[in-house]
């Protein structure tokens, strides 16, 4: 049967469905701020609300509407517990570098407790135990060797023989008293109170230039600028090209989510799997019952064949586990990875005192993006931050970093002369609601039918370095392999580091072909 029929038509995530639509407005005029940060995700609101705590009034940017990112799509648990990350940051970085990575978020996780009551914030916070199991007796080892490395970083961590669920196990590691919570819920409040300190928020306003001259200005896409005595560039991908070379330093990989209804009730705790694929669950409340997420698959953005199997992938394991009455929710998104697994935050280039950066969470932004708040928070009004050295962006790369450099930018340039050599049909039939790859007049171009019938072609070429894009079945759009950019089939940016749209490409032989099956 096809599974697919399960699935709602179209991508929902459950945190932006169960909040109300932001309309802060766009900036037209210019202005100073002391601070200009732009992104509006976990790591643009919460630096802005640590900064107008200090005093210092803000302006964030933000492309589209603030947390529909990443942030809006997350799995939103609240963890030191990075998958199996403490005995390799251990091997690589030394003890002292490692405490400095657990302590960053294990505080993140004591702030959300101590901000939502101060706030008194209603999130859906709740404290769970975390668990990282294995299936496979082989990986038994890796487990152990965490559970040491933790404990000597002072994390209460323990062995688990089992989880509560039906499928074998051949052993965990639990991290107690972690948490989980609603991020909009969360974040939203912390929006509003950066507003009533002073501060401010710019929507549907894309920075598309950072200028450098006696002070830092953002220029956003109509050309209005933020002048500031302080850049934060905290738009998931770095939007700027110039100093870092972030763009040879990131990659950006793609996960799936679903929000089921289970016959059986959740047991409680939140678990991810040691291997690949990757498979993590958590529970939410919420006014019908209880959901349960269910989430995993990864693949490079741009780079996954039939994005739609990642879900049927995950439907196979959800009824592995549980009785599934209902899939009300479908949502997928990426988030940046580093080289050496640790985020890139702190001062843009090293020679660049008033711009900062934070990005590269490498899927666990929830912990990590609040410490990096509180550590451009301190570089800013203090200069320095204990947690400085493990985040520096401009830290030297490691034995396995300089290998997983080779590996990425291999990686980028196959996809990008991939891309250009690849031969392609140039007269086709699309049924409605599919897309293809064609040449026209001798480019490469993409052409979408939608359910109207109407054809949209673009130029596939990336409008950030080049690439050529691929089609993303489950989103409906074209995304790069190279840098993670993303556009809808009309050619508009969904995500950066693209900051300017596809160009529009005249469809000229192009027919219908009628639909055989379901779409
Ligand atoms: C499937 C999945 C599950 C995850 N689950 C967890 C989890 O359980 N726990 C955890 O700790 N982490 C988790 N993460 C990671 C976490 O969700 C992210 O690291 C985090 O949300 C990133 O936040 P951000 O603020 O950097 O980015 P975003 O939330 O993407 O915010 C960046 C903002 O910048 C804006 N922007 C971009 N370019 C520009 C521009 N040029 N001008 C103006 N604005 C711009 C965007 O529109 C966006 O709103 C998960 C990630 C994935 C992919």
């Amino acid at each position: 049967m096809d599974k697919r029929i399960y699935l709602a038509e179209k991508p929902t995530s459950y945190w932006i469905a169960s909040t109300p639509e932001t309309g802060y407005p766009s900036l037209d005029q210019d202005l100073h701020a002391d601070v200009a940060i732009v992104g509006g995700g976990i790591a643009g609101i919460t630096t802005a609300y640590l900064l107008t705590l200090e005093g210092l009034r803000v302006a964030v940017i933000e492309a589209d509407r603030i947390l529909r990112g990443t942030t809006g799509h997350t799995t939103a648990k609240l963890t030191s517990q990075h998958a199996l990350i403490y005995d390799k940051l251990i091997g690589r970085f030394g003890k002292d570098l490692a405490l400095q990575y657990a302590n960053a978020n294990e505080s993140a996780i004591r702030w959300v407790w101590k901000i939502a009551k101060e706030q008194n914030i209603d999130c859906d916070l709740s404290e769970q135990d975390a668990y990282v199991y294995t299936q496979k007796e082989e990986n038994r080892d890796g487990i152990d060797r965490e559970i040491e490395a933790a404990l000597e970083l002072g994390i209460k961590a323990e062995f688990a023989e089992r989880i509560p669920f039906d499928i074998p196990v051949a052993g965990a590691v639990r991290f107690k008293n972690q948490a989980q919570f609603h991020p909009l819920k969360f974040l939203l409040p912390l929006a509003k109170e950066i507003e009533n300190r002073g501060g401010r928020i710019f929507e549907n306003s894309r920075a598309v230039e950072l200028e450098e001259k006696e002070k830092p200005s953002v220029a956003v896409k109509n050309g209005a600028k933020v002048t500031a005595d302080r850049v934060v560039v905290a738009s998931h991908y770095p939007f700027i090209n110039k100093e870092g070379l972030y763009f040879a330093r990131i990659y950006v990989d793609r996960s799936y989510a679903l929000g089921i209804r289970a016959k059986e009730k959740y047991p409680g705790g939140m678990y991810i799997n040691a291997e690949d694929p990757s498979r993590s669950m958590r529970s939410q409340p919420d006014g019908d019952g209880e959901l349960i997420l269910v989430v995993g698959e990864k693949h490079k953005t741009g780079q996954g064949v039939d994005t739609m199997l990642h879900y049927e992938n995950l439907m196979d394991f959800a009824d592995e586990i549980f009785t599934v009455e209902d899939i009300p929710y479908r949502w997928s998104t990426q988030d940046c990875m580093t080289l050496d697994g640790v985020p890139y935050v702190g001062r843009y280039a090293k020679d660049n005192p008033d711009v900062y950066v934070a990005t590269g969470y490498g899927k666990w932004g929830m912990t990590n993006a609040i410490a990096s708040a509180h550590l451009i928070r301190d570089l800013i009004v203090k200069g320095e931050s204990p947690y400085g050295e493990i985040y520096d962006p401009s830290r030297m790369a490691t034995g396995a970093a300089i290998g997983n450099f080779v590996v990425q930018n291999a990686n980028v340039v196959g996809q990008l002369l991939g891309g250009k050599l690849a031969p392609l049909p140039d007269d086709v039939e699309l049924e409605k609601g599919e897309a293809r790859v064609v040449e026209i007049d001798g480019h490469r171009a993409g052409a979408y039918r939608d359910r109207d019938g109407a054809v949209h072609v673009v130029d596939t070429t990336c409008t950030h370095l080049g690439c050529e894009l691929n089609w993303n079945s489950a989103e409906k759009t074209w995304d790069c392999p190279c840098h993670g950019s993303r556009f809808t089939y009309e050619g508009e940016v969904v995500e950066g580091p693209a900051n300017n749209p596809l160009n529009s490409v005249k469809n000229t032989n192009i027919v219908e072909r009628v639909a055989t099956d379901q779409f």
